[in-house]
């Protein structure tokens, strides 16, 4: 008798997304009829403005249906280069952007281009659940570094070996909401450069700044010859369905990573792109409303959650996420609210051991839900 056929342990090995199943549950429960408030979906309730929807249906009416650039359509990356020009400061030539379907592929596309078996890659702790799965689907080793507060530099000195191929740093955070100081990001770049690895950026928050000037990975000074910038249009526009991103890669390097999508999607859509276009011209309109509605959220959220015993919250700097600490499991926690109250979070241990002790809350629904959310979870409190 033949053995079972088996699957790779590349798929087999991997956690599930703890965000995604948490959608999926959500969703599965709604359509049983319950009311589910979930503040744990990092997909915002903003509706794709219908100039963005128009351009994808005149770019598709048009005939803009068939296989396209496999960088990305010239109008695309003009445009991408002139928001990095803009906003970061940093001087790209179109050949080095490289439009992916979404922020995820993006950073896989980065990993597939610089990780070999056995390479150590360096990814934020808490960080966003995708970071280790999509090193180990390379055949890398993620290194877990602690930054919660801030990045220390001994500890970073102390978890860099000659393994070392790249680190991941996430600006502003998912989960926690915090921005990188320009100092964090120099003291990197500085180890970056002495020991010899990459820098993979990941911006994708960086629209939604609350206070202050963002620090860019990119505009400091040499940095971009070791760093890979992933961004999206999907918290910024609206766009989570859309699936749309880009890389921004160092000089020289584009003509050998392009070789991984010409064999994997070979392009995106064309008419996502004329939408991408249409959503990038309409930044100014579409991007400042935006942000005060997730800053007006996220104060009124912080106040209603300190004002519940056992659960400590400050304001972050950037996103739509709150990443409050609770005096009980966190897991325990998020149990205890979907359960009594119907009202979905994650916790922070998600996010892998270091965000223990938190919760992750996104203010990503209507306000009269969000307030109904966080009146339930005052009246649950935390589990005894
Ligand atoms: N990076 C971070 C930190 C994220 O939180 C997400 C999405 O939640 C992404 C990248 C990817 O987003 P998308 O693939 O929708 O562009």
């Amino acid at each position: 008798m033949t053995e079972p056929l088996q699957l790779a342990q590349r798929v087999t090995s991997l956690k599930p997304s703890a965000t995604v199943e948490m959608t999926e549950r959500v969703r599965a429960a709604r359509a049983t009829g319950r009311k589910i408030y979930g503040l744990s979906s990092g997909d915002p309730n903003v509706a794709t403005d219908p100039r963005i929807i128009d351009a994808a249906e005149r770019a598709m009416r048009g005939g803009d249906t068939h296989y396209g650039p496999v960088a990305g359509s010239p109008e695309l990356r003009a445009a991408i280069v002139a928001r990095e020009a803009k906003l970061s400061g940093a001087a790209y030539d179109p050949g080095d952007i490289i439009v992916t379907p979404g922020g995820k592929f993006a950073l896989l596309t980065s990993l597939m281009a610089l990780v070999e078996p056995g390479d150590e890659v360096l990814v934020p702790a808490p960080g966003w659940v995708s970071y280790n799965p999509c090193v180990r689907m390379c055949g890398g080793v993620p290194v877990p570094l602690p930054m919660l507060d801030r990045i220390d530099g001994e500890t970073l000195q102390r978890a860099i070996s000659p393994r070392t191929k790249a680190i991941i740093l996430n600006s502003p955070v998912n989960p926690s909401g915090r921005v990188l100081s320009r100092e964090e990001l120099q003291l990197v770049a500085d180890l970056a450069d002495k020991h010899g690895f990459w820098v993979i950026f990941d911006q994708v928050y960086a629209d939604l700044t609350h206070v202050g000037a963002f620090p860019y990975m990119q505009s400091l000074d040499g940095a971009c010859e070791r760093t890979i910038v992933v961004d999206s249009m999907s918290k910024t526009f609206g766009m989570t369905g859309w699936r749309l991103g880009y890389l921004a890669l160092p000089p020289g390097t584009s003509k050998s990573v392009i070789k991984f999508i010409q064999h994997s999607i070979y392009c995106v859509p064309g008419f996502v792109q004329a939408a991408g276009v249409e959503a990038l011209a309409l930044y100014d309109e579409i991007v400042p409303p935006l942000r005060r509605m997730f800053r007006r959220r996220q104060e009124h959220a912080v106040a209603q959650l300190n004002a519940i015993d056992g659960v400590s919250c400050s304001l972050p700097d950037a996103t739509f996420y709150l990443f409050p600490s609770v005096a009980a499991s966190d897991t325990e926690v998020a149990r205890h609210w979907l359960e009594t109250v119907d009202v979905a979070v994650l916790p922070g241990s998600s996010f892998g051991p270091a965000g223990a002790g938190h919760l992750r809350l996104s203010v990503t629904m209507a306000d009269a839900d969000l307030d109904e959310a966080l009146a339930r979870i005052a009246r649950a409190g935390l589990p005894r």
